[in-house]
């Protein structure tokens, strides 16, 4: 039994939705740049730079789970260890169904921002639904910036005897965010990781990427406006 807990970033963008980096760069980066033993790419509505991205894996000294933000008709769910695309538009709970076809790993994103299912005032709705929708995982951090609050929110609704995991992820869209946001999890492949969300052993953290980053999303917003337009299909909600 490994005793090493590893990390990783459960949800970052590329250029294939809204993201601004390029999937090769993102690989130099995570490689170059963070400690990082695992990556999910979670672009909006398409696996194909996640593909990509595992394409590449065996270059690299991390691994690489290929993963999907999904519009559902209620807000943004992250689906991991994906082989097909899921596509957008779905009741939260086919949604979710979709994911655990695949033999995938559901998780609610930022479940109290606006695009969150539950949304900023759904505390009573996710103690209500939580067991409905049958997910597995809560991000309980997400590193946007200004979204404190309802990171605070998650994690106060979060108590571990939901049977519910808690993750964490930077929701990078720029290089500077990856590894902003991450889960710890007992091992260090993507395999032991998937085994550590089931076996409701995971923690979510940050690691605040502090004013730099908070800048360079204020530098790049256009830039990310564009990119949303120009991939408009993927970006926006249903
Ligand atoms: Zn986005
Ligand atoms: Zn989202």
């Amino acid at each position: 039994m490994t005793e090493k807990w590893g990390k990783a970033d459960l949800h970052i963008h590329s250029n294939h939705s809204d993201g601004l980096a390029k999937i090769p760069e993102i690989m130099e980066y995570v490689q170059n740049q963070t400690d990082l033993d695992v990556i999910a790419i979670t672009d909006h509505n398409t696996i194909e730079g996640a593909l990509f991205a595992k394409s590449l894996e065996e270059l690299y000294d991390f691994e690489v789970i290929v993963g999907e933000e999904i519009s559902s008709a209620s807000g943004h769910i992250i689906g991991l260890y994906l082989t097909e695309h899921v596509r957008p538009g779905l009741s939260v709970i086919d949604t979710i169904a979709e994911i655990n076809d695949q033999g995938g790993i559901a998780i609610i994103p930022h479940p109290f921002s606006q695009r969150g299912i539950f949304g900023p005032l759904g505390q009573s709705t996710f103690l209500n639904t939580a067991n409905e929708f049958a997910f597995q995982a809560l991000e309980v951090c997400n590193s946007i910036p200004h979204l404190g609050w309802a990171n605070r929110m998650a994690a106060k609704v979060f108590n571990g005897g939901q049977g519910i995991a808690a993750t964490g992820g930077s929701d990078a869209h720029v290089l500077r965010g990856i590894g902003t946001g991450f889960t710890r999890f007992r091992g260090t492949s993507a395999q032991a990781l998937k085994k550590s969300i089931e076996a409701l052993e995971t923690t979510a953290e940050s690691a605040p990427g502090g004013i730099g980053v908070a800048l360079q999303y204020t530098k790049s917003i256009r830039k990310i406006r564009k990119q949303q337009a120009w991939n408009w299909e993927r970006c926006h909600d249903r």
